[in-house]
């Protein structure tokens, strides 16, 4: 069954909210170039740190690495990139629109979208031709072709070059793991669906070295972990599945790869959110001969030397980032009111604001004693204070823009010192003592749900 395609009340949810904005909007906007928002850049950010723990802070075997954008132009003739980067690119000569040969059964006819590109009587599409994909720039005051270098199309490559600074910095063994997360470039013939695919995006890259012979154990062990990752995050479990690459869609350099897909809805369906692939050693290969360089790892211990084989993971922050937004978005009636309510249901650890503090009043003292609270938060978790507006409104502000604990500092709260705290997904209450509010909202946060729960409080 398909589900209901998300993405357009999405866009204006995310522009209203201050998840994500169209870049340079006042200008038109930039082709599929995106700019994330007060709460869309914490909702990223949420996502990185999580992988940059799972990959690099939890293990022992996995280096962080920061490699620059730009890099010798060399690189990518060695990776392939200047010759084989290319998507295969068709135009229709009656309506000028472009469209990608190889994904030309998922695309419509302008002219009638029901039809796919070349069946309707108007259509006439060009043979395909090879467009590179690299953004091509100058380095330093002369534009000639000397000087040409690329904004990376991955980050992979960043990697592949440093492997044995990382490997004799850190003495590290093989097998070990190189992992970063950067900006990658693509000039893409058909961007869109919103932060889908787009020209600029951030990539969350790790490079595995193992020994050749040990390469497809390690594979299934990664193939494992990243679809736990994704799981972790709150992805429905029946929303994500694994596709192997057939014989025609495998890479030249891959002995094997698989995508982690995740059902978007609507007419994109299940699509990839991350690669895992066998790379084998052709990226070390490549760069030990373009380079001229040694890059075989030692084994002293065995008394053996050899190009490591690669095990890839590499998945897309803001496409996961979509992932999480399609995955949250609710639109449910509510028991006794007329106005449904919108709801964006993250798990409260990627959450971008934690908690939203409100006086029920803007008197008797309440917004000071909500002040202080929030301020007091603020030292732990991010947390939003509003005072504007009936608190029903101020919830579902607060509902739409995925927070999932809301507190209210009414009457009782200023004789009493209490307050009550209110819950996102099934909109109970409890009532706990100031002091103790911290403290069950760090409870909350490691059982990582929003519904009202008194075994956390005892
Ligand atoms: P596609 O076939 O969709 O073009 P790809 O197979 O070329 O993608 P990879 O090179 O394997 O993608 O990139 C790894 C990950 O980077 C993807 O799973 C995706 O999450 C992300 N990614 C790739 N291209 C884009 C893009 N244009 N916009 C946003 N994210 C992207």
């Amino acid at each position: 069954m398909t589900r209901p395609d998300a993405l357009e009340s999405l866009v204006s949810l995310a522009k209203r909210r201050g998840f994500i904005f169209q870049s340079s909007e006042i200008y038109g906007g930039t082709g599929s170039v995106w700019d994330y928002g007060p709460f869309g850049v914490e909702l990223k950010n949420n996502v990185k740190a999580r992988w940059w723990n799972a990959m690099v802070r939890e293990r022992d075997d996995v280096e962080g690495l920061d490699a620059a954008i730009l890099m010798h132009p060399k690189v990518w003739e060695a990776s392939g990139h200047v010759s084989g980067f290319s998507d295969p690119l068709i135009d229709c000569r009656a309506c000028k629109a472009r469209f990608r040969a190889d994904k030309l059964g998922d695309a419509a006819c302008p002219r009638k979208p029901s039809k796919q590109p070349g069946e309707h009587a108007d259509c006439q599409l060009t043979e395909p031709r090879q467009f590179n994909l690299m953004f091509k720039t100058f380095m330093g005051p002369v534009e000639e072709s000397a000087s040409v270098v690329y904004l990376r199309p991955e980050t992979a490559q960043g990697i592949f070059v440093n492997f044995l600074n990382v490997q004799q910095a850190t003495r590290q063994k093989v097998p070990f793991g190189i992992a970063q997360i950067g900006k990658a470039f693509r000039n893409e013939i058909t961007p869109g669906n919103f932060i889908f695919r787009t020209r600029e995006f951030e990539q969350m890259e790790m490079q595995f070295f193992v020994e050749p012979g040990t390469d497809m154990e390690h594979f299934e062990r990664w193939m494992q972990a990243r679809l736990d990752w994704h799981l972790g995050l709150g992805l429905d479990r029946d929303r994500l599945e694994f596709h192997q690459h057939t014989e025609k869609e495998l890479a030249h350099y891959a002995r094997a790869a698989f995508d982690i897909n995740f059902d978007f809805g609507g007419t994109l369906g299940f699509q990839e959110i991350e690669g895992v692939h066998n790379r084998s050693d052709f990226d070390l290969r490549q760069h030990q001969e373009y380079s001229s360089k040694k890059l075989e790892y030692v084994d002293q211990a065995n008394n053996k030397r050899y190009l490591p084989y690669v095990i890839e993971t590499s998945v897309g922050a803001d496409r996961v980032t979509l992932a999480i937004l399609v995955n949250a978005l609710r639109e449910e009636a509510v028991e006794g009111e007329q106005e449904g309510r919108t709801v964006l249901g993250f798990h409260p650890a990627i959450a971008p604001i934690k908690a939203g503090v409100f006086p029920l009043t803007k008197k008797d003292g309440q917004p000071e004693m909500a002040e202080r609270l929030a301020a007091a938060l603020r030292k732990r978790f991010p947390v939003f204070y509003d005072e504007a507006g009936a608190i029903g409104r101020r919830y579902r502000r607060q509902d739409e823009a995925g927070t999932p604990f809301g507190i209210t500092i009414d009457g009782d709260s200023t004789a009493n010192d209490n307050v009550t705290i209110r819950f996102r997904d099934d909109m109970g209450q409890i009532r706990v003592a100031t002091s103790r509010v911290a403290e069950v909202l760090g409870r909350y946060l490691e059982a990582d749900h929003a519904r009202a729960d008194s075994r956390l409080v005892e």
